[in-house]
């Protein structure tokens, strides 16, 4: 099977991973050998040649020279190659989503919604490149009008982690094409043939239409690639998603280098379930919130807040739900899996670690908590765990796994203060049919993540919004609203048309 998806998508079982643009792959063989592993059985999907230093070179310098061509290029005209990239995904959508279930480890219901959102913000690009807007000032001197306009920024380049191997570097690649700027992205190396598949099915429909070369990869075997990108002058945007631990080294070097970066890292997100709250949904949305892509969602529901009035009750019906899951738990690419593996061995051993420091500080499993080591793959079980306290340092932290902390609350504002006490900012929901209380959660004194729902659980964002998160989860905004700004560098203009030269604020400068 997995033989016949590569085919479909212009895989080998060793490809190139450097796309050198004008339609050329790198021959590339010395530079190291990237295994794609498939996390439900351990087994080698495919290889990947990682890129060369010569091949960046060759890439960030066509890069440079496409952007010269695109630069000057019509935005409207910048959307149709968007818009043609939106339709070749709508036709690879089904084998590009079983790739990202096989090699990423999500379920194929979750693989498709991810090829989805590049769809969707392929479409939203295309609107959006017609409303580039800038506002217009009133000058405070007669004969002279002020505006601003949006420009192309250069190249951007894109560092992908692998829990959204596709989706992420749509939604930085489109909005960037359409502002006018040349892409080069380097993918996470559990995922790159996903990262391939991508371009591949994108570059053919640009090229099939006549456009220039839009978007570039590389892949890094180590990291030695990876750093010299990120201290590249050449680069004026680095738009990094990843883990807070990388983002913040990746954010420090490129503000020493006076570039932009936009960091989208790790959360820490929680459920708020006040008493009065509808359980038939906030049961469904706490548990797909915190099991769905086995925890490994940068919104993945961490930590769930239940008022003392109804604990028992709810933690007694959570804990019935996750054992139906566990029934489900299997192949991704099955269509009955609800909950795959995790994507690496490394990623079990974060889970296990997790559990023994939960258990450690005094915290009980109230159901799974442990590996399945009778089968292949990165399995574990979802899982739950009480009676630990917000200010314990395994709750403070990301662990990239399917655990749930649930605690107990009395009122409204002391939920809200212990769901704000992370150092993490990224989504955060209350399930309530309080009005004041769901408006005290969304006001100024209320969630501080860059996220905060109603009725709705943690994760499973929509492309329109803005998307990322506050503190340490970098505080970059992408996707929609008016994402589209950090792709662009903003000029504001003063245009005289009078016959005099009067200063600002009224000085005089007689000469
Ligand atoms: P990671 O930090 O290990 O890797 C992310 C990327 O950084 C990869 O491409 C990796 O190769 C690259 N990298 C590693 N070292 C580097 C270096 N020295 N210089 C430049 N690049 C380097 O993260 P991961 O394990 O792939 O992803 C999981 C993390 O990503 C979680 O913390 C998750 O919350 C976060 N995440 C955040 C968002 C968001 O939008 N906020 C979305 C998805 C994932």
């Amino acid at each position: 099977m997995s033989a016949d998806l590569l085919k479909a998508l212009g895989l080998d079982a060793a490809n190139s991973g450097s796309y050198l643009g004008q339609g050329e792959w790198s021959k590339t063989t010395d530079a190291g050998l990237i295994e794609s592993i498939n996390p439900a059985t351990g087994t080698v999907i495919a290889q990947v040649h990682a890129s060369s230093a010569a091949d960046y070179d060759t890439i960030v310098e066509r890069a440079q020279a496409a952007f010269k061509v695109w630069r000057t290029t019509p935005a409207p005209r910048r959307g149709e190659a968007v818009r043609l990239c939106g339709e070749a995904l709508r036709r690879h959508k089904d084998a590009l989503g079983s790739l990202v279930a096989l090699e990423m480890g999500k379920i194929k219901a979750e693989g498709d919604g991810e090829v989805q959102e590049m769809i969707d913000i392929a479409d939203f690009a295309v609107g959006q490149s017609r409303m580039l807007y800038g506002y217009t000032m009133h000058s405070e001197r007669p004969g002279h009008r002020m505006y601003e306009q949006y420009h192309p920024l250069g190249i951007v380049g894109i560092i992908s982690a692998f829990n959204f191997p596709v989706a992420v570097w749509a939604w930085n690649a489109f909005l960037a094409a359409i502002c006018g700027d040349i892409c080069i992205w380097k993918p996470s190396p559990k995922t790159p043939l996903t990262a391939i598949a991508s371009m591949k099915i994108c570059n053919a429909a640009l090229k099939e239409a006549g456009f220039p070369d839009l978007f570039f990869l590389f892949n890094d075997a180590g990291t030695e690639l990876a750093s010299k990108f990120v201290d590249d002058t050449r680069i004026p945007l680095i738009s990094f998603t990843g883990s807070t631990a990388v983002g913040r080294a990746v954010g420090e070097r490129v503000a020493r280098r006076m570039g932009r970066s936009l960091l989208e890292l790790g959360g820490n997100n929680a459920i708020i379930l006040d008493k009065t709250a509808d359980l038939k949904l906030a049961i469904p949305g706490i548990v797909f919130g915190a099991v769905g892509t086995a925890g490994q969602r940068c919104t993945t529901t961490r930590r769930l807040f239940v008022h003392q009035d109804i604990h028992d009750d709810v933690l007694a019906t959570l804990v019935k739900a996750y054992k139906q899951v566990e029934g489900k738990i299997g192949d991704p690419t099955q269509a009955s899996t609800l909950m795959g593996p995790l994507n690496s061995e490394q990623s079990v051993k974060g889970f296990l670690d997790a559990i023994a420091q939960a258990k450690a500080a005094g915290g009980t499993v109230a159901t799974g908590g442990e590996a399945l080591t009778d089968r292949p793959g990165n399995f574990v079980l979802p899982t739950i765990v009480t009676g630990l306290k917000n200010g314990d340092t395994v709750v403070q932290h990301e662990t990239f796994a399917p655990i749930l902390y649930v605690m107990k609350f009395a009122s409204i504002d002391e939920a809200i203060d212990a769901q704000n006490a992370v150092p993490q900012g990224l989504s955060s929901s209350i399930f309530t049919a309080d009005l004041k209380a769901a408006e005290k959660f969304l006001s100024a004194g209320g969630s501080d993540c860059g996220i905060a729902n109603v009725n709705i659980g943690t994760s499973g964002a929509e492309i329109g919004g803005a998307f990322g998160g506050e503190k340490e989860t970098g505080g970059g905004r992408e996707s929609g609203s008016d994402a589209w700004k950090v792709y662009m560098r903003r000029q504001t203009n003063t245009i005289n048309y009078s016959d005099s030269l009067p200063l600002a604020q009224g000085i005089k400068f007689d000469l």
